[in-house]
């Protein structure tokens, strides 16, 4: 792996500490109030997390890949809705930057980078989540703004957020393969009239950060807020800014797991049945052992795919492997902590039953690991093609 420099160390050490320190002591108590950390998102902004990705001239941090992991996994050590509040804001600057005009960039990005704009993303639909070729929302241009209508589901940000990459139909839908085409993505901001929060989805974890369903009708946006300010490309966008979500979530699966190792290994060594503690059992020693080994192969996936990313190269097949295996081993990892704290893991008086019921979420968000399968599968078909 890659040397930090003292600059990414300080970085990742001072979101260890605010972790430590501020999130852990207060995060399950609040999560099961489903209270929204409004001050710790304050602090969030004011450590500059909101700005991550974003360049140093647009007031960001800029910081590479890995050191974007890290912070994710420290974040998701102590909660991880915290590194939700952030997780998908960061798609959407990663788009901007990428395929933003100039404009765009210099008139959303130091909002985004700041926290001032906090961001989210509007893909999923009741009806397209893995399958967003399928989407049915659509904007039609009327003059000098294209007119939204239709629903989003799963916004995260949703409430309190205020700044959005939404992605609909600008022109007629096509039959498949070629659905994916006639899609614009665009920066919505809310404000005009036009836009309902319908509801907060109630969720079995990841509970105090909103996850809500959106309405729109009619709801206008500038025909400038269309991102590059190309119709057709939006469906392209939108999917190349995934790979970065893909390993946001896999060091956010990462940052569960492990949070869920050393809890179970700390009572591991305190908690005594037949006259020893129960890490000297071999049961325990095998499951502990499987557990870091997971971790660390994890933790392996999660740095190849980030420094890939950082070399400006494609990584699909690594980001979809890293997400795959982390957020399955966010999954099995809190079971096997619960095993380990036997009824203590199924009571709220430890955070493990919080990891537990958070470790879904990372399965299924950022591309069900279903979908991360395939993406695997299509790139090493294509990787390995036989030649005729
Ligand atoms: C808490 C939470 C927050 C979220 N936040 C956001 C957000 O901020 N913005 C946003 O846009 N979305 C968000 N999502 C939505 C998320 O991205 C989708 O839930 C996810 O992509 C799956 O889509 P779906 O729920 O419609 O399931 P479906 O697409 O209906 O899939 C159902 C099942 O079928 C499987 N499946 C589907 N197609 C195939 C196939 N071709 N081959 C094999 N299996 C397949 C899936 O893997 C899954 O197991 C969030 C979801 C949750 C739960």
């Amino acid at each position: 792996m890659r040397k930090l420099t003292s600059e990414q160390e300080l970085m990742v050490a001072t979101v260890r500490q605010f972790v430590d320190k501020e999130v852990v002591p207060v995060a399950s108590a609040m999560e099961h109030r489903n209270e929204y950390p409004h001050a710790l998102v304050g602090e969030m902004r004011k450590m500059g997390l909101f700005g991550l990705n974003v360049p140093e001239v647009y007031g960001g941090a800029e910081i590479d890949f890995t050191t974007f992991a890290m912070i994710f996994e420290e974040l998701s050590r102590g909660w991880l809705g915290l590194a939700g509040v952030i997780g998908t804001h960061s798609v959407l600057c990663d788009v901007l930057i990428r395929f933003g005009t100039e404009e765009q960039k210099r008139r959303f990005l130091p909002g985004l980078a700041s926290g001032e704009r906090r961001g989210g993303i509007c893909l999923s639909e009741p009806n397209a989540g893995t399958d967003l070729q399928n989407i049915s929302t659509t904007a039609v241009r009327d003059g000098d703004v294209y007119r939204i209508s239709g629903s989003k589901m799963w916004v995260t940000n949703g409430r309190f957020g205020n700044t959005f990459l939404l992605l609909a139909r600008t022109g007629p839908r096509m039959a498949p393969p070629h659905n994916y085409k006639g899609m614009g993505a665009f920066v919505i901001e809310k404000g005009a009239p036009g836009l309902t929060v319908s509801r907060d989805i109630d969720k079995l974890g990841y509970k105090s950060v909103e996850t809500c369903e959106l309405h729109f009708q009619d709801f206008p946006v500038p025909a400038e807020n269309l991102i590059g300010g190309v119709e057709n490309e939006g469906f392209k966008q939108v999917m190349t800014g995934l790979e970065a979500e893909r390993i946001n979530v896999a060091a956010r699966g990462l940052g569960i797991a492990r949070a869920a190792f050393e809890e179970a290994i700390r009572y591991a060594q305190r908690r005594t049945t037949f006259g020893k503690p129960i890490a000297e059992h071999q049961t325990i020693q095998i499951k502990l052992a499987d557990m870091a080994t997971r971790i660390e192969a994890s933790r392996l996936l999660i740095y190849s795919a980030a420094e890939k990313k950082d070399r400006g190269e494609r990584c699909d097949l690594e980001a979809g492997m890293a997400k795959l295996f982390a957020t399955e081993t966010a999954a099995e990892v809190s079971l096997e902590a619960m095993r380990i704290l036997g009824g203590n893991g199924y009571s709220k008086d430890f955070p493990v039953e919080r990891y537990y019921r958070d470790a879904p979420l990372v399965v299924i968000g950022g591309g069900t690991n279903e979908l991360q399968r395939l993406i695997i599968a299509r790139n090493l078909l294509k990787k390995y093609k036989e030649r005729e």
